[in-house]
């Protein structure tokens, strides 16, 4: 594995591999890894000639700085399970790097409804701090193609549209979330929750899973608010939204048959930590 600090070097590198004909495949990250990063390593293997992940705590998409100063940083594990996974390049830039002061203003792009629910609601800023960030990477490896998890699901509709609205030509593949036996979503998060949340939390993909169940026989509002009492009710927990939505335009959706991409997306407080996760509950056939 190689790794890159300065932008220089890495972009003088990537682009004689692509002179070359070889081809980039990126995995974008803030480290603190767990399998779930890595199964989209794993993903871009068979695509890529060399598999670039890069790790940066984007301070830009953080809008609570007690969240941003609690990330979890664990450089050099993280450097093991990337030798590990057998990672062609890891980027490991400065914020200064990503942000030098005479940086170009990206383009201005507006996400219009996928920025004002759900992740976008409850985190004002959050997406553009993400599509700044993604943005700004998406230059430097400039990768034939971009591998990230489902887990952030309206982070990938984010992403598909800046793609879209920019014209960068990199092919985007949505991974699937891996759990934990117990089916807690991994997250880097994970690592702050308290013992007893820790046991509880795998409650938020139960629920999930409860309510996808019933998504073809009931209204989805009432079966999102019965799922939101049901977390409500446990210990510690706060849930800030249970939506169900459409896949692509991620408004709330009313019925089943209402639309073909069905996903439901939550966001709960565990104590002292935000997880999320989602499901898709209905697939478009292509
Ligand atoms: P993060 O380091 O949280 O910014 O995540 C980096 C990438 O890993 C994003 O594309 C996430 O969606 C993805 N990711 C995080 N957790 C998981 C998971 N449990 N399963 C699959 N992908 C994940």
């Amino acid at each position: 594995m190689i790794l890159f600090k300065r932008v220089q070097d890495l972009s003088l590198f990537l682009g004689s591999a692509r002179a070359k004909g070889q081809s980039i495949g990126f995995v974008p990250t803030m480290g603190a890894l767990h399998d779930g990063h890595l199964s989209l390593l794993e993903a871009a293997r068979p695509y890529s000639d060399l598999v670039v992940c890069s790790i940066f705590v984007n301070p830009t998409q953080f809008n609570q700085a007690s969240d941003l100063a609690n990330y979890p940083r664990t450089e050099s594990a993280d450097i093991a399970r990337l030798l590990r996974a057998e990672c062609d390049i890891l980027f490991l830039p400065s914020v200064e790097a990503i942000y030098p002061p005479d940086l170009e203003p990206m383009p201005t792009l507006d996400f219009g409804q996928l920025e004002h629910v759900m992740e976008g609601k409850f985190r004002p800023g959050h997406f553009a701090g993400v599509a700044q960030v993604v943005y700004r990477l998406l230059q430097i490896v400039a990768p034939h193609r971009l591998f990230m998890g489902q887990k952030d699901f309206q982070q990938v509709a984010i992403v598909r549209e800046m793609l879209r609205q920019t014209g960068l030509p990199a092919a985007l593949h949505m991974c699937p979330t891996v759990r934990e036996p117990d089916g807690l979503a991994m997250s880097s998060r994970n690592q702050r929750l308290s013992p007893a949340g820790r046991t509880l939390a795998p409650e938020i993909f139960r629920t999930l899973r409860w309510a996808a169940d019933q998504a073809p026989f009931l209204p989805l509002p009432e079966i999102a608010a019965a799922a939101m009492a049901r977390l409500a009710a446990l210990p510690d927990f706060r849930p800030e939204y249970v939506e169900f939505a459409d896949g692509f335009t991620l408004q709330p959706v009313e019925s089943y048959a209402e639309t073909s991409y069905i996903a439901l997306c939550a966001a709960v407080w565990v104590g002292e930590v935000r997880l999320i996760d989602n499901l898709e509950v209905k697939r478009p056939t292509l």
